[in-house]
């Protein structure tokens, strides 16, 4: 067998295993400024490998924008009964054309792509960040990538032309869909003739097919913006289910394959989805997000609420004690930043409140001594997310965060949570 494997992996060339990284890790403005250039076909081994592989974690990052799971469900469908047409990809972009029987009509498609995650996307007939359409095309492209035509992106691809060529392509263009495209065409061409116009200060010219516009926000932006406001969480959240909270870290299957979850809750199952995908970075921020809503109306929460807000600090705790790069940083700021605003607010919690407050963390104390350690950034420990910032300190992941992230349950949560509803209730 495992010399099976070896034959299959030594047939892919050197240059071959070298374009896919690259499709897997480098952003096209990065690689728009190589020098020298990379060539049309090194271009377009990139691009194929930059559309992302893993079905399921496109489906996890679509669910953060409140989709119903009908709408990937949907989409599924509509590329098993062969509704998907005229897939192609230009360069770091997808087209498709996919019918419609409900409208009656065919929604014209674009996904845009980089470093294997989706960064925008557009449908003609839905005004949604993901819907039926846009899964179906993705979901094609993810099963079926031999069956998708592929060019390079259109600066590339134009680059080659003539000046006789460039002029037939544009009137063959033009006339498809003049009333649509001539208007368009001669504001720009009154644009491109003023020297003075802005068009003409910038060096190169816009392709879509090539990254996302500097001022254009990515799908995962989108998501986490739209997160961040306010009414997000208050908005049709299913009605309060009182103390019997799902979010209980003492039956986290029930609760990750529960169909019943508030907003917040499809949240949080989502951050851990992400988590457990390596995705750290969205994960990290969705975490981030729930922690303001739950800081902001904290005057306001219930019992269940606030031990959601707990499990939210536990998650936080693992977060910065096993990973690494800026989303740690961000995340241990904005734990300092909660636990220090208490500090300012007098908050003086109930003595139970601060030694049952989360998983029991002990400051690690291998490399300082006790004088140091003390409040060494600045925090306080009856603030919330003390145990958070404890975990800076952690030379290696705390069993009971490691129990966490692998779905075991530590005894000592039951009598954790226990407690907390007498405290509260
Ligand atoms: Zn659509």
């Amino acid at each position: 067998m495992n010399e099976l494997v070896r034959t299959v992996s030594v047939k892919k060339t050197l240059y071959e295993l070298a374009a896919a990284k690259v499709g897997q890790h480098v952003c096209c403005s990065t690689l728009q400024k190589t020098n020298p250039p990379l060539d049309e076909k090194t271009l377009r081994v990139v691009a194929y490998n930059a559309f992302p592989r893993d079905e399921e974690h496109v489906r996890v990052i679509s669910e953060l924008s409140d989709n119903r799971p009908e709408y990937w469900n949907g989409g599924k469908h509509l590329f098993k009964d062969g509704y998907v047409k005229r897939i192609k990809q230009i360069g770091f972009l997808l087209a498709a054309v996919v019918e419609d029987n409900c409208h009656g009509k065919s929604a014209s498609v674009t996904v845009a792509f980089e470093k294997q995650r989706i960064t925008s996307t557009h449908c003609s007939l839905c005004n949604y960040l993901w819907c039926t359409h846009i899964v179906a095309a993705i979901v094609y492209r993810i099963r079926k990538p031999s069956k998708v035509l592929h060019h390079s992106p259109l600066t590339d691809a134009l680059l080659p032309l003539t000046k006789e060529q460039l002029q037939q392509l544009l009137q063959f263009t033009i006339t498809r869909n003049p009333g649509q495209l001539l208007c368009h065409v001669f504001e720009d061409l009154d644009k491109v003739r003023n020297r003075s116009e802005s068009i003409n200060l910038t060096q190169g010219y816009p392709d879509p097919t090539f990254g996302l516009h500097s001022d254009e926000e990515s799908t995962d932006q989108l998501s986490i913006k739209r997160i961040g406001r306010l009414p997000f969480f208050q908005d049709r959240d299913l009605p309060s289910n009182g103390n019997k909270t799902c979010c209980s870290l003492t039956d986290q299957d029930a609760f990750m394959s529960s169909r019943y979850l508030s907003r917040k809750e499809k949240c949080m199952k989502t951050a851990i989805e992400l988590l457990r995908k390596g995705d750290i970075n969205l994960s990290g921020e969705v975490f981030i997000q729930l922690a303001h809503y739950f800081f902001r109306v904290q005057d306001q929460l219930n019992t269940s609420e606030r031990i959601f807000m707990l499990n939210i600090e536990r998650w936080f705790s693992l977060f910065i004690a096993s990973c690494k790069g800026p989303i740690r940083e961000k995340m241990l700021s904005v734990a300092l930043k909660y636990n220090r605003n208490f500090v300012e607010k007098n908050y003086t919690p109930h003595e139970g409140e601060m030694t049952m407050r989360s998983i029991k963390l002990k400051k690690d104390r291998t490399d300082y001594n006790d004088n140091v350690i003390n409040n060494v950034m600045g925090e306080n420990r009856f603030g919330p997310f003390y145990e958070a910032i404890l975990a800076h300190f952690q030379n290696s992941i705390p069993e009971a965060l490691q129990l966490l992230y692998d779905k075991f349950t530590d005894n000592s949560l039951h009598l954790f949570e226990t407690h907390m509803k007498n405290l509260w209730t």
